[in-house]
């Protein structure tokens, strides 16, 4: 193994933030217990934040960056990891105060880290990614409050993108019936191909709508906040429940209370970054059992590390379609 390896590094100077592809050695790597050789990471929409500057996520400068990763151990002083493991990352800040996945060496704390699942391999683990692995907390979710397939139907916001289209995927296997809101209606046949029933135009829940609409479904996954957020919750059946995970159309919730003191609907936080060990390898082995490997194939290209800079502000522009893997050494 050489001593040297390549990384994505941001950097911030007067003119703003900069970030190139820079060789670094394991003496630049921050402190962790664990070093892993990584194999691929991918593109989520709050590595498009950071390596655009759109939002405050880089906590710490300069930054490897690259919220999530999969590799093989080669040095471990934790107990539960030993070289040759094959390990996957999400969150915990990775990518945002600590050096990511955007390269070929990462060192981190063991207690991150959650085992491969067996059955999927290191390029599909980073297809799934934490979009996909955030849509699994999602339905865990729904399924925790109880929502099952014969109450009625899923919305899914923010449906081609990655939370989307990994959502659909799950939930059309698990024998819901999806309802997928796009703004892209040139995607209807790539949604229906994953397992949507229906497609609506997002435009149906982006503005200011009434407290309680029509009782439509009888879940969500809410990869929009906002508007969307609000309408989603004005329409969901009685005892129905929401999970909200994401912010592609603002971070306000301009919502009545009325669908929960009138429903008794539920609103379910979901976050990835900081979830439990136990929800994580829950939900990574749900994702082996019940995710259609053909279905996430269809959903994924690959791109190298030399093409993350590009894809970065594609993705808040909502121009990506399903999931992008990072093959670190393309
Ligand atoms: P993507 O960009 O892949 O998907 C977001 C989708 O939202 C777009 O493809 C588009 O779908 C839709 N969208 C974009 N802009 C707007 C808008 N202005 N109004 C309405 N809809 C819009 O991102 P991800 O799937 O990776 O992430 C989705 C969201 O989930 C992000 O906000 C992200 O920060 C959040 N997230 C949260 C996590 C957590 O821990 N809570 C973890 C992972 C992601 P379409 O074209 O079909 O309309």
């Amino acid at each position: 193994m050489s001593d040297t390896f390549r990384a994505i590094q941001l950097s911030k100077t007067d003119d703003g933030q900069t970030s190139a592809i820079v060789d670094l050695t394991e003496n630049d790597l921050m402190e962790g217990d664990v070093t892993v050789e990584v194999s691929h990471s991918t593109i989520n929409y709050k590595d498009g934040l950071a390596m655009t500057g759109a939002a405050p996520v880089v906590r710490t400068w300069p930054l490897v960056p690259g919220i999530d990763f999969v590799g093989t151990v080669t040095k471990s002083e934790h107990a539960n990891w030993k070289a040759g493991d094959q390990v996957v990352l999400n969150g915990w800040g990775v990518g945002e105060s600590h050096f990511g996945g955007y390269a070929q060496r990462a060192r981190v704390k063991g207690d991150w880290l959650v085992a491969l699942p067996d059955g999927i391999s290191p390029a599909r683990a980073m297809a799934i990614g934490t979009a996909g692995y955030t849509a699994m907390l999602c339905v865990l979710g729904l399924e925790r409050q109880g929502v099952k397939p014969s109450d009625g139907d899923i919305i899914v916001t923010g449906a081609a993108g990655g939370v989307g289209s990994v959502s659909i995927a799950l939930l059309a296997k698990l024998g819901y019936k999806v309802i997928a809101s796009t703004g892209r209606a040139s995607e209807a046949d790539y949604l229906k191909s994953l397992g949507a029933s229906e497609i609506i135009d997002r435009n149906e829940l982006s503005s200011p709508g009434r407290p309680m609409g029509k009782e439509r479904w009888a879940g969500a996954v809410d990869a929009v906040g906002s508007h969307t957020l609000a309408n989603v919750i004005a329409q969901t059946k009685y005892g129905g429940a929401v999970t909200a995970c994401g912010l592609a159309q603002g971070m306000d919730l301009p919502a009545s209370v009325a669908p929960f003191i009138l429903r008794g609907i539920q609103l379910i936080g979901i976050d990835s970054v900081n979830a439990p060990l136990e929800l994580r390898q829950q939900a990574w082995s749900r994702l082996a059992s019940d995710l259609d490997m053909d279905k996430l194939d269809a959903m994924t290209q690959s791109v190298g590390l030399g093409d993350v800079a590009d894809f970065a502000p594609k993705i808040l522009a909502g121009q990506v379609r399903g999931r992008i893997v990072v093959d670190v050494n393309a």
